[in-house]
């Protein structure tokens, strides 16, 4: 089987690792943004984290340089064009890409502009190839909580046409949900989808508590419900998605190894599993790769792929028109 053949679908790719590093020399040479290196082969190791970081914080260092060329309306709409490109390529039929849009305004660009650079982009890949997307607004947990009701705000007029959904990333301590209670809720009544980063550094009951207190309907991650049961039961029952990165999660020492991953486990018990890239250059990843080495390592057989497929399908934050869609790539 070739793998790269596979429809796939990718439901947690954040923007800013997701950066061709041909484009970052380009962009930064053409915005006059002063670089380390203009070698090619030292952007590219310099973009990706080490097969194991320290830590997650170690692993989150490499967004800085991206972050460096991605304040102008012209680098956003050609990352975000370039990503869905490459992601159409390996035959991602749909992508949902999350970024921080309070981290694009270092230039004076507002958030009108930031939101609608990334939607073009998007729009213009979809426009030439056979993929479907949409936005998820992240908000860094660590950052000031000021401006986030603005940005759903603002966000609010491409809910349904390119964004759809209100994410929390970032460092994760343990009991963060409580202090987002507000934001949620208010995310909720605007109509955003909610899914949340948690359970990624060992933290079970954030699982829980982003489920129970910010209404989350997917889980970034949420590896660490093994071993907590009031997370693993409610996980499981509600039938709620678990957006599982399984390269990132073994460089960012969430678990030991890929052999460690409890994705087989979940996906013998009943949880709604996912694969996904998490951040295609930091991960020096693909969704191809990341099926590869899961489907090896599990020795999963092609049913057992299209249950994870099938489940992205069903917790994709998109249309029932596209779903049926997306539903069609499954053999009969
Ligand atoms: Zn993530």
């Amino acid at each position: 089987m070739q793998f790269i053949d596979l429809p796939k679908i990718d439901l947690h790719c954040h923007l800013d690792g997701s950066v061709r590093p041909e484009t970052i020399l380009d962009l930064a040479n053409q915005q006059g943004v002063t670089l380390p290196t203009q070698d090619i082969e030292q952007i590219r190791e310099l973009m990706i984290a080490p097969e194991t970081c320290q830590d997650l914080d170690e692993y989150l260092k490499r967004f800085d340089l991206p972050l460096s060329v991605m304040q102008t309306a012209e680098a956003l709409e050609r990352i975000s064009f370039e990503l869905y490109e490459d992601a159409a390529k390996e035959n991602v039929k749909y992508l949902e890409v999350r970024f921080g849009p309070l981290l694009h305004l270092e230039s004076g660009l507002t958030l009108e502009d930031v939101l609608a650079s990334v939607v073009k982009g998007m729009k213009r890949a979809e426009s030439l190839y056979d993929i479907n997307g949409n936005y998820i607004l992240s908000i860094l947990r660590h950052a000031p909580k000021d401006r986030i009701k603005e940005v759903l705000d603002v966000g609010h007029q491409y809910l349904g046409n390119g964004i759809a959904a209100f994410d929390l990333a970032g460092g994760e301590i343990a009991g963060f949900c409580s202090e987002f209670i507000p934001y949620a809720k208010y995310a909720k009544e605007q109509g955003y989808h909610v899914t949340i980063h948690a359970g990624e550094q060992g933290v079970g009951q954030n699982v829980s508590d982003a489920i129970t207190l910010l209404g989350a309907e997917r889980i970034g991650h949420g590896i660490h419900i093994t071993g907590h049961h009031e997370a693993y039961d409610m996980v499981k029952d509600q039938q709620v998605t678990l957006e599982t990165c399984p390269s990132s999660n073994v460089q960012t020492k969430a678990v030991p190894a890929l052999s460690m991953h409890p994705a087989k486990a979940f996906l013998k018990d009943g949880v709604a599993i996912t694969i996904n890239t998490d951040n295609r250059t930091v991960s020096n990843t693909t969704m191809t790769d990341e099926i590869q080495k899961v489907m090896h390592e599990f020795a999963l057989t092609l049913d057992d792929y299209f249950t994870i497929y099938s489940y992205s399908v069903e917790a994709a934050f998109t249309s029932e028109q596209i779903k049926k869609h997306l539903r069609s790539f499954i053999p009969a």
